[in-house]
C-alpha cells in the first residue's frame, strides 16, 4: 500500500512555481484575499495560503471585513479588485456568514480573476471541457494527486462521495471528462443514496468528500482500491495543544490494509488545495500579461 504524500507533491509544485515566478522580472503575480469574520478555520486557511504565496514570490493582499458586513460593502470591494489591473487573482474565503449569498458573491468576481474556480462561467467551462477556465482548487488538487501518483482512471469505476459545488460535483466532472486522468465511469453518492456500501465496494478509485469523520470503513471498500480522502473533520482531543485532532472521512486504520493507495489526513488533499490556488494565480497572471 502506498500512502500518497500530499505534502511532498504539493512541495514539488510549489518549487516549480517558485522557479517560474522568479523569472518574472517586471511584475509579480498578485492575489487578493477577502476574509469575513474571525472563524478560526478561515483565519488559519488564509494565513497558510498567504505564507505559501510569499514563498513563491506571489504578492498577497488581505482585505478583512467584520461578520456583519453588508453585501453592498463586500461587492464594492470585489468590484475595486476586479478593476485593479495589478490584481491577478481574487479569493473569497468560504464559508461566508449566512446573510451573504455565496453564489452571488463568487459570481461577482471577474471570471479571469476567479482563481477559486467558483464562478458560474468557470463551472460551465468545466462542464464543457473548455480548458481556458479555472478549475476549483480542491478537485484540481485531487486530479493532480491521481496524476502524479500514476493511479489509472481510464475505464475504471470512480465513486465520488459528496455532490457539493466545490468538491464532489467538479471532482466527478473531472473524472468523467475525455482525457487523462479521466475517462472513468463515475458514480456520485450523497445523503439520499441507498445502500451506499454496495456502491463503494465497486469502486476502483474512491473519492470521499462528505465531512463525516471516519465514515468509510474497511468493510466498505474492495481490495486494491485507491482512496482519496478529502474530508477534514475536527475531533475533540484534549491531549493536543489545540484541543482537537484532524481526521478524514476515511477510517485509515481499517481501509489501509485493503487499499493500494490512500491519502492521509492531514497531509493528503489539503496541501494540494493550496498548491492549486497558487498555480491558478500564476495562470491568471499569464492571462493578464498576454491580453
Ligand atoms: P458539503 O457539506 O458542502 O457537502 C457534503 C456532501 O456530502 C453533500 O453532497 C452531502 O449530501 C454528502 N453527505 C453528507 N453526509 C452523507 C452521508 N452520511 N452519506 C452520503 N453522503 C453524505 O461539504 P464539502 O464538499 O464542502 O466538504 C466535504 C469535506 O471535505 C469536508 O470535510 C470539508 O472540510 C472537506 N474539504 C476539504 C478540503 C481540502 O482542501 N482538503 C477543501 C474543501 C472541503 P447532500 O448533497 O445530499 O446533502
Amino acid at each position: 500500500m502506498q500512502v500518497i504524500d500530499g505534502n511532498a507533491i504539493a512541495e514539488a509544485i510549489i518549487k516549480e512555481l517558485t522557479k517560474e515566478v522568479s523569472a518574472f522580472t517586471e511584475r509579480k503575480p498578485v492575489v487578493a484575499f477577502i476574509r469575513v469574520g474571525e472563524d478560526p478555520a478561515s483565519v488559519s486557511y488564509v494565513r497558510k495560503k498567504q505564507k505559501t504565496a510569499e514563498r513563491i514570490g506571489i504578492e498577497s493582499r488581505l482585505h478583512l471585513f467584520p461578520e456583519d458586513v453588508s453585501e453592498r460593502e463586500l461587492f464594492n470591494q470585489i468590484d475595486t479588485l476586479n478593476s485593479d489591473s495589478t490584481v491577478n487573482g481574487i479569493l473569497i474565503q468560504a464559508p461566508l456568514p449566512r446573510h451573504l449569498n455565496e453564489t452571488a458573491t463568487f459570481n461577482r468576481v471577474h471570471p479571469e480573476k476567479d482563481v477559486d474556480g467558483f464562478n458560474t462561467l468557470n463551472i460551465g467551462k468545466l462542464c464543457q471541457e473548455d480548458a481556458s477556465g479555472f478549475v476549483a482548487c480542491t478537485p484540481a488538487g485531487i486530479v493532480e494527486l491521481i496524476k502524479r501518483s500514476q493511479i489509472e482512471t481510464e475505464g475504471r469505476h470512480v465513486v465520488v462521495l459528496g455532490r457539493s459545488q466545490i468538491v464532489g460535483k467538479p471532482a466527478a466532472l473531472l473524472m468523467m471528462r475525455k482525457g487523462l486522468p479521466g475517462n472513468a465511469t463515475v458514480t456520485v453518492c450523497h445523503s439520499r443514496t441507498k445502500d451506499l456500501p454496495s456502491i463503494t465496494r465497486q469502486a476502483d478509485v474512491l473519492i470521499a468528500a462528505i465531512g463525516r469523520p471516519n465514515f468509510v470503513t474497511g468493510d466498505m471498500v474492495k481490495e486494491g482500491v485507491a482512496v482519496i480522502d478529502v474530508g477534514i473533520n475536527r475531533l475533540e482531543d484534549r491531549s493536543k495543544k489545540s484541543g482537537y485532532r484532524l481526521v478524514g472521512d476515511v477510517e485509515f486504520i481499517t481501509v489501509a490494509p485493503k487499499a493500494d493507495y490512500l491519502t492521509p489526513v492531514p497531509g493528503g488533499v489539503g496541501p494540494m488545495t493550496v498548491a492549486m490556488l497558487m498555480q491558478n494565480t500564476v495562470r491568471a497572471f499569464h492571462l493578464a500579461q498576454n491580453k
